[in-house]
């Protein structure tokens, strides 16, 4: 797709706020191209999965443009030794705390208590939204800046803080010991505090304690976009929007597979475990080659097919009888598998394959329509026949 990185250009370019409405307008677009102005048979978001989860990872452009806003959040990070022209100018807006701090800050509201710049408060905002997609509350973080916030009132962040900032205490991680909150007498010792601070750390583990409500005194937890921009030697900025749009689109919590698992399991009288289930969706896009072939077994999945039995549904006027042995209702796993016309026919095929792979396999409908080949014990290139031969028959 030769869109796509158009628009990223544009959205890397331009740090300005574009409207959620943009976006939906834009998926209106693309979803009557797909289906040629049909009725849609899959929503966009389930074709926008990764194929890790059950999807033809169709680009999601909100999320590209939120990933696009992490190339200036990545820049924040590394500000001091970045050559980057902009970042002196956005540096003075939100003195007297570093640009680095500016992602940690928590809040849009606690960061427009310090500047009313709107590139710097559209990128926080990207920030924001990316770890509400995931439903991570990010209000207060392990990197949550102490002197200079402007959540702490005047009086907690005075000059004991800023010498404590002199001293390497900058953010709440820093006042943690292995991952729990440090009692004073072991900060004391760790900074060379003197015995006066000791009302300090009070009133900044009274606000800590306030933050942290129900888990003080473990250290807050890490975002993944965190851990993401925070932990890896970043040497460059190059993979930064991929490496993004990736975690959100793979942790994104609202792909609704769970209903199409169930109606499979259902129909082939088998559990899967969710690992596996997604597995086998994964194995489908990422095995075979032909487009075709994968899009066939995404149909299949996803059951988008119009049966006899689904058309009776839509329109009473039609049969529901299937169209090969006009006796039985014709629902999608008779018209695959049960329907006793074609059980010749799978007989056939298994014993086919059996012969040609030398290896008995079973006529079970798991691996002739799924593709579950994971049970048969051969190497990866009798695997990738069986899986290849099965999507040729089923077409
Ligand atoms: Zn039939």
């Amino acid at each position: 797709m030769n869109i796509l990185p158009k628009f990223t250009y544009l959205f890397q370019c331009l740090p300005i706020n574009v409207p959620k409405s943009f976006f939906k307008e834009l998926n209106k677009l693309i979803t009557s191209f797909i289906w040629q102005k049909k009725n849609p048979r899959v929503k966009l978001s389930s074709l926008q999965a990764p194929y890790s989860r059950g999807g033809l990872n169709l680009p999601n452009f909100r999320n590209y443009y939120l990933a696009s806003q992490y190339r200036s959040i990545l820049i924040w990070l590394y500000a001091e030794r970045s050559e980057v022209r902009w970042v002196p100018i956005e540096q003075y807006e939100v003195n007297p705390i570093s640009l680095k701090d500016v992602p940690f800050l928590g809040t849009k509201k606690c960061l427009s208590k310090l500047t009313n710049n709107s590139i710097i408060l559209n990128t926080f905002r990207a920030w924001q939204e990316s770890h509400s997609l995931l439903k991570i509350n990010i209000s207060f973080l392990r990197r949550t800046p102490l002197w200079g916030n402007p959540d702490l009132s005047h009086h907690i962040s005075d000059s004991i803080l800023r010498g404590w900032k002199d001293r390497n205490i900058r953010t709440v991680a820093d006042l943690y010991n292995n991952d729990t909150f440090i009692d004073f007498q072991q900060l004391k010792e760790k900074f060379k505090l003197p015995d006066q601070n000791f009302f300090k750390f009070l009133q900044i583990r009274d606000w800590i304690k306030e933050k942290t409500k129900g888990t003080f005194p473990e250290i807050p937890k890490e975002s993944p976009f965190e851990t993401h921009l925070c932990t890896k030697p970043w040497k460059s900025i190059k993979g930064i929007v991929s490496s993004i749009y990736t975690i959100i689109n793979e942790k994104l919590p609202d792909y609704n597979k769970t209903s199409l698992k169930r109606k499979w399991e259902a129909d082939l009288g088998y559990v899967y475990e969710e690992v596996e289930w997604y597995h086998l969706m994964e194995q489908a896009q990422t095995m075979l080659i032909s487009t075709n072939h994968r899009q066939m077994q995404f149909n299949i999945f996803h059951r988008t097919y119009y049966t006899p039995y689904r058309l009776h549904k839509i329109d009473i006027n039609y049969s529901p009888k299937c169209l090969r042995c006009k006796v039985i209702d014709g629902d999608l796993l008779h018209m695959l598998w049960n329907c006793p016309v074609i059980e010749e026919f799978w007989r056939r095929t298994t014993e086919i394959i059996s012969r040609v792979i030398g290896i008995q396999v079973e006529m079970d409908p798991k691996l002739w329509i799924l593709g579950d080949i994971d049970s048969i014990n051969v190497d990866y290139h009798k695997k990738y026949f069986i899986l290849l031969a099965n999507t040729r028959v089923c077409s």
